[in-house]
């Protein structure tokens, strides 16, 4: 099985130099191995040998790793310059070869990717978008041609190097690291050396991204992707060098209930794959279906639980149950409630403050500490902040992170808005190189030592929108919907709500703006109507044509609310389109 070190063939040594640390990947990188005091004894010594003494090498320089070499301890500019060597050499040596969409695309407009060796050259790489992806998923999985996938008529790859294949064999033959599967089979040598190569090529796992707009996108996962790559993400919990006093800290004891609904996509499967590879606990309830809601509060009470993993607009609901549970006595108070976690949706202050207050009324006691994410299924993980408003810490190691002027597509400043851009470093299966996201950064990307935690990570900051289709035109005005959806839910007085744009009849008549509100108990429906109104109108300059009030049973409540999460079963559909032409918003 691969070894501890994630890609780490080469490690930067902070002085500026590339040190070789991790021998085992030496023959990605030939010049690499024989390169330094290892030469004379790697080229004399046999097979075997080489490979034991490169593990010696590897213990010799441990301490290093542990010290100097803290990647995500370097100065920030030391960091930018290491993540973009790294880059640069994984373009070269992975991509280059094994890459089939790149490899054609580059070939069409004359690029050759094995001489990516500056920012300059990598920034003319052209950038990739979801359509691309869509179009065509497999050919973005890096696949050596000898792996036994044929590929389609335009696309190519090349076959991994003869010393490659012959390091799979060393190790089949060796059974190292000792593979269990062999006390119980008698492979022969081609298929164990086979078998050795799967487990860095072969993809064995798949998300689908539950995008709004046409079919799933999937992005693949190999062995490899898990113990050399996530592992080191997933374990980055960045906790500040000086504890911020007040908040709480992270331990690795700290019970996790993930209220995610179950589903192939990274929000619901980054805590499953986290907790296997870090070793810290965590139950899934895979959301309200498969569990119901009141179960998994009185689970939340009984099992020691300290955080939360969940949609904001789900943790709403279910802190509201949580109220209403523990007025009606059917459980006690959520003091254990320190954290939660959110993901898939933005968070704006008057939605902190009313999950703050929320959970206090359920019992938390304060300080709640609320932490936002930030992921997309295909980055294939999901990023958090450090402390409450810090920004999302990306990772630099195994990402490389650009900001591009939505229209220009070049480089913002830091600090301001701008589209986020990323590639993927190290990794196998599914790999992005300049992916375009379409996620507008509007409070832009600072990468340097996190003033809150003392680590060095690039760090994004909200709010964060779709930089062209969360747009709609709606009776001739521009809206930003998420505006739009920020204006209702931050109302007083409105406790769910649906907003759905529809014709007045046929598709050529005029756009209608129909707000569905279910208003907090005790609440009077004219004055909060008259408001609603005010406001849409103020954000907006639409005003809409009617506003409805649901009736605010417990019965009527919960049909309205399994209304909001029918479609995708992870974000409350706050708006609904009807009209023709409009779907993707
Ligand atoms: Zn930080």
């Amino acid at each position: 099985m691969p070894g501890p070190g994630p890609d780490s063939y080469e490690k930067f040594d902070g002085k500026g130099r590339n040190k070789p640390v991790w021998t085992r990947d030496r023959s990605i990188l030939p010049h690499r191995y024989h390169s330094g005091s290892t030469k004379s004894k790697s080229e004399t010594l046999g097979a075997h040998h080489a490979a034991v003494y490169s593990l010696s090498d590897w213990v010799q320089n441990i301490g290093q790793v542990s010290s100097s070499m803290n990647f995500y301890d370097l100065d920030p500019g030391r960091q930018q310059e290491a993540a973009r060597e790294r880059l640069f050499k994984y373009v070269r040596n992975y991509v280059a070869p094994y890459h089939p969409f790149l490899r054609r695309r580059c070939r069409e407009q004359g690029i050759d990717l094995r001489n990516i060796r500056s920012a300059e050259e990598f920034s003319r790489l052209p950038l990739i978008d979801k359509n691309d992806l869509a179009r065509n998923p497999l050919m973005f999985i890096l696949r050596p041609s000898l792996s036994g996938a044929p590929l389609p008529d335009g696309y190519d790859s090349k076959p991994l190097p003869k010393h490659v294949v012959l390091r799979h064999a060393l190790k089949a033959v060796l059974n190292l690291p000792r593979d269990p599967a062999y006390l119980v089979r008698r492979d022969s040598l081609k298929e164990r050396a086979r078998r050795n190569g799967m487990l860095e090529w072969l993809p064995i796992h798949t998300h689908a991204s539950s995008g709004s707009s046409g079919d799933p996108v999937p992005v693949m996962f190999t062995y490899y992707d898990f113990h050399r790559v996530i592992r080191e993400i997933a374990s980055l919990i960045p906790e500040t060098k000086l504890p911020t006093p007040g908040l709480p800290r992270f331990h690795w004891d700290d019970r996790k209930l993930s209220i995610f609904p179950g589903a192939p996509h990274v929000a619901f499967y980054a805590p499953v794959i986290a907790k296997i590879l870090v070793g810290t606990p965590s139950f899934e309830t895979f959301g309200g279906a498969v569990i119901p809601t009141e179960r998994q509060i009185t689970m939340f009470a009984a099992g020691g639980f300290q955080t939360l993993l969940a949609v904001p607009s789900y943790l709403v609901y279910w802190l509201r149950r949580a109220i209403e549970m523990r007025r009606s006595g059917k459980v006690g108070p959520l003091t254990n409630l320190r954290r939660v976690v959110l993901g898939a949706e933005p968070v704006s202050e008057p939605l902190r403050n009313c999950i703050v207050q929320l959970a206090a009324e359920a019992g938390a006691e304060p300080p709640l500490k609320i932490l936002q994410t930030a992921g997309m299924t295909e980055m294939k993980w999901t990023f958090i902040e450090c402390t409450e408003r810090s920004g999302v810490h990306l990772n630099p190691k195994f990402y490389y992170w650009e900001l591009l002027h939505p229209d220009t597509r070049q480089p913002v400043n830091p600090g301001e808005p701008g589209v986020l851009v990323f590639t993927h470093i190290g990794w196998r299966g599914t790999v992005l190189v300049r992916y375009w996201t379409g996620d507008l950064i509007q409070g832009g990307m600072i990468w340097d030592r996190c003033p809150h935690c003392g680590w060095t990570f690039p760090r994004i900051f909200p709010p964060i929108c779709r930089a062209e289709a969360d747009f709609s035109k709606i009776k001739g005005a521009r809206v930003e919907l998420p505006l739009l959806i920020e204006t209702v839910r931050d109302t007083p007085g409105v406790r769910y709500f649906q907003v759905t744009l529809d014709h007045e009849s046929d598709s050529f008549s005029r756009d209608v703006m129909i707000v569905r509100i279910l208003p907090e108990a005790n609440v009077e429906r004219e004055p909060l109507a008259r408001l609603l109104s005010e406001r849409i109108k103020a954000a907006t300059e639409v005003t809409p044509d009617q506003i409805l009030f649901e009736d605010s049973s417990e019965s009527a409540e919960a049909a309205f609310v399994s209304r909001l999460f029918a479609r995708t079963g992870v974000k409350a559909q706050n708006i609904v389109e009807r009209r023709g032409g409009y779907q993707r918003t």
